[in-house]
């Protein structure tokens, strides 16, 4: 298969058309940003990591009934895929409260929710992902009421897999956001399910394994990235690199508090 044109290029990936009529391929940048783009590193090999959790939950996925728009790894940072018409939506499920919940509601962190609560926000950068409900979703053409049904459903379906997967590694999936994407009438999911855009907690410590780690300068995060992509994936862990990264610019604190974590 050969790489074409850019088609897209957003804060941590590209995508490229392909001489496959129906395939793009998704490249897995090195790029890491947070607060709507407000802080931004580069940090090698970043875009492997996430590649490779991306392709290991896909399968997993496909195995267990969900449609994706994974194809193939074509190496390790590029990855083909299904052409896909994407629906602008951030479809979020979580398990226990963090991040902008516990920011915007009476959540306190770490509060396990009785069942799994379900938030979809608009993707748009400019307007901050506003959240929506179901019927400004309608009202905006964004998905019909049976599709945002079938994308509820599906999410929730993600979630109970990836959980009882990531519980067997001693980790707590507290969070997480989806991308879905149309082909005829038929949804798929699409985008990634990676470190950076989950919250992963280690069960034993309550350590973070994910973006926030880089977010809320924890440590360092691609050890972390490291980490957890071996442990979830079950790959022997990359030999310790020898200089240790600079540690990334801290956001402002009024930066951290008018965006959320993108
Ligand atoms: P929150 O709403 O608490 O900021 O995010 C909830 C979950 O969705 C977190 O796991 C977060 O990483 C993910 N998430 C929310 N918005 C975005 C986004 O714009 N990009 C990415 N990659 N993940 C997001």
């Amino acid at each position: 298969m050969k790489q074409k044109k850019l088609l897209y290029t957003g804060k941590a990936k590209s995508v490229y058309h392909t001489d496959v009529k129906g395939t793009l391929i998704v490249e897995f940048r090195d790029d890491i940003t947070a607060f709507d783009g407000g802080r931004k590193d580069t940090l090698k090999n970043k875009g492997s990591y996430n590649a490779g959790v991306s392709a290991f939950f896909f399968s997993c996925l496909e195995k267990n009934g969900v449609k994706t728009h994974f194809l193939e790894m074509l190496d390790g940072n590029r990855m083909a895929v299904r052409e896909l018409s994407m629906i602008p939506l951030e479809v979020i499920v979580r398990n226990l409260a963090a991040g902008s919940i516990v920011r915007n509601y009476p959540f306190r962190e770490g509060m396990p929710l009785k069942s799994p609560v379900i938030v979809i926000d608009y993707k748009d950068d400019s307007r901050h992902d506003p959240m929506l409900n179901d019927d400004l979703i309608v009202a905006l053409k964004l998905a019909t009421p049976a599709e945002l049904m079938k994308i509820k459903a599906i999410a929730l379906k993600i979630n109970t897999i990836l959980s009882a997967l990531l519980a067997k590694q001693g980790i707590t999936l507290v969070d997480f956001k989806m991308e879905f994407g149309r082909q005829g009438k038929t949804i798929y999911l699409g985008d990634e399910i990676s470190m950076d855009s989950m919250r992963l907690w280690d069960k034993k410590t309550g350590e973070s394994l994910d973006k926030d780690v880089y977010r809320f300068n924890k440590g360092d995060v691609m050890a972390t990235y490291n980490r957890v992509a071996a442990r979830i994936t079950k790959r022997p862990k990359d030999a310790t690199p020898k200089k240790k990264a600079a540690a990334p610019k801290k956001a402002s604190k009024r930066t951290r508090q008018k965006f959320h974590n993108t």
